[in-house]
């Protein structure tokens, strides 16, 4: 038997102790979780800066994440874990119906690189507030993360409990041809259908975490300098990878080279404020490895050749990972760039004349996992998002609505995934809503009459309720 099957085994066999564990409990265990990864906050903070060369900051914000989930979950398990107490209709008059919400059972956490430590640990916040087990695959490309977070949860659980499965993509498909209740996926979409496919085999449910191409609208009624600085700082941040990060940006026509010239400038007012150049700036982060470095250098220069512009930006240092923070217009829909998701510190400018032209230019790539739309005009904000579907939204801003608010669902749709995670939500993900009916047992509301021959009494009463 595999050393993976043996371990497996192990978290399957803590299923029923699991589920029956208290509110009270739960919590415990969620604020052990919570102290271990503060207790490794300076390592997390160098994996970050080796991995990424990201500021310590930033790893900081995704640190704020998981403790607002944690917190909210503490605080909120005991109320999530009652059973829901539903109205009657009028087939179950007489009857006590409610809902339960009971743990899967074993979930499998299989995760990206580009945030590691929070995509292994908020889906398992919420695995753990509903009673199951977890085994998580950190990415092999942040193989530092990968280790703090097997060192984290190997201190603070029992391995029957919680276990981490390090390596590539041999380890993610022995994993995923066990029978887990739940696979839990965040990465591309090509990846994702391999999951979805596996999960078929042993009927798992699943909850895809993807991405995809972010549109950003921006009409002519936008304040423009506020726009191109959350834009700035949404497109640099983790080099750009970030799923929710803009991607490409629909601007009208009449601000758009306005836009461009200052979304450049607050470029370098915002990671060049020393004048030292952008390469040396210790807020831009790098490539995760040179394979994505070049992956994104080939769309610039395809794009380029293509025809597009570059505002700013354009060059690469592969050796070092650093894709220079770029803006390229005039984009257009034969260049691979606006083909696949960037994920890296690119945005793409195309204008337009009406806001109808939007919804074509979107269509080729729709239900993104984030949408974002630059507008002082109501009628315009509500026009577009009536008229486009994507997993969260966000007006005058962006990449504010992950990990920010326990409350917001997040997740995809479509292409960019689906199932969602935060709070409650997260909690219902990880259970199963179980409908339970009580049937009390005294003569007037115990009684069967819908059993052949069927009686008069019987047809006249369901006649009556169809009309
Ligand atoms: P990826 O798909 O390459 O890898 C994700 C996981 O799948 C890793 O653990 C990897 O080991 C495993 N894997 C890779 N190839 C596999 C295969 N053939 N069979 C089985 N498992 C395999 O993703 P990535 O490059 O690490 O992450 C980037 C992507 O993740 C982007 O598309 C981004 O938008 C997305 N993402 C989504 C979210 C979200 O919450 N929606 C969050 C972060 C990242």
């Amino acid at each position: 038997m595999s050393d993976i099957q043996t371990r497996f085994d192990a978290l399957k066999a803590s299923k029923l102790r699991l589920r029956n564990t208290s509110a009270d409990e739960r919590a415990e265990k969620l604020q052990t979780l919570w102290d271990a990864t503060l207790a490794r906050k300076e390592d997390i903070f160098k994996a970050g800066a080796e991995e990424r060369g990201c500021h310590k900051l930033d790893i900081a914000a995704e640190l704020m994440m998981l403790k607002g989930e944690i917190d909210f979950a503490i605080k909120h398990v005991g109320k999530w874990m009652k059973p829901e107490k539903v109205k009657n209709s009028m087939s179950t008059m007489g009857k006590r119906c409610e809902i339960r919400r009971q743990s899967k059972g074993v979930v499998l956490n299989m995760a990206a690189y580009n945030a590691p430590t929070a995509e292994s640990f908020v889906p398992m916040i919420a695995s753990i507030a509903a009673g199951n087990a977890m085994a998580i695959k950190p990415s092999e490309l942040a193989p530092i993360s990968a280790q703090i977070i097997q060192e984290i949860i190997n201190g603070a659980f029992s391995p029957d409990e919680a276990d981490v499965f390090q390596g590539g993509v041999d380890v993610a498909q022995e994993l995923l041809a066990l029978p887990f209740d739940h696979i839990y996926y965040t990465g591309g979409t090509a990846v994702g259908k391999i999951v979805m496919k596996a999960a078929a085999d042993n009927l798992a449910s699943v909850t895809l975490e993807m991405g995809g191409k972010n549109p950003v609208i921006i009409d002519e009624t936008a304040k423009l300098e506020n726009a191109a600085t959350k834009l700035a700082w949404g497109r640099v941040m983790n080099a750009g990878q970030v799923c929710i990060a803009p991607d490409y940006a629909i601007v009208h026509d009449s601000v758009k080279e306005e836009f461009q010239t200052l979304i450049a400038a607050k470029i370098n007012e915002l990671y060049n404020s020393d004048g030292a150049g952008l390469e040396q700036s210790a807020y831009v982060p790098r490539m995760i490895n040179d394979r994505h470095t070049q992956r994104v250098k080939a769309l610039i220069d395809d794009a380029i050749k293509k025809g597009a512009k570059v505002i700013c930006g354009g060059s690469a240092n592969i050796k070092d990972n650093y894709i220079e923070p770029t803006i390229l217009t005039d984009v257009t829909e034969d260049m691979e760039i606006m083909q696949e998701e960037v994920f890296g510190p690119v945005l793409c400018v195309v204008g337009y004349k009406n806001r109808e032209e939007v919804l074509d230019l979107i269509a080729p790539r729709t239900n993104s996992l984030a949408f974002y739309v630059y507008s002082t005009n109501d009628d315009n904000i509500e026009y577009f998002l009536k008229n486009t579907s994507s997993g969260s939204a966000v007006v005058n801003n962006n990449c504010v609505q992950s990990g920010t608010n326990p409350r917001l669902p997040f997740g995809g749709i479509g292409n960019s995934g689906q199932g969602r995670i935060g709070g409650y939500e997260g909690f219902k993900t990880m259970s199963n809503e179980r409908s339970v009916v009580h049937q009390p047992l005294d003569r007037f509301r115990d009684f069967l009459i819908q059993l052949p021959p069927y009686s008069e009494r019987y047809n006249n009463i369901i006649m009556k309720a169809l009309k």
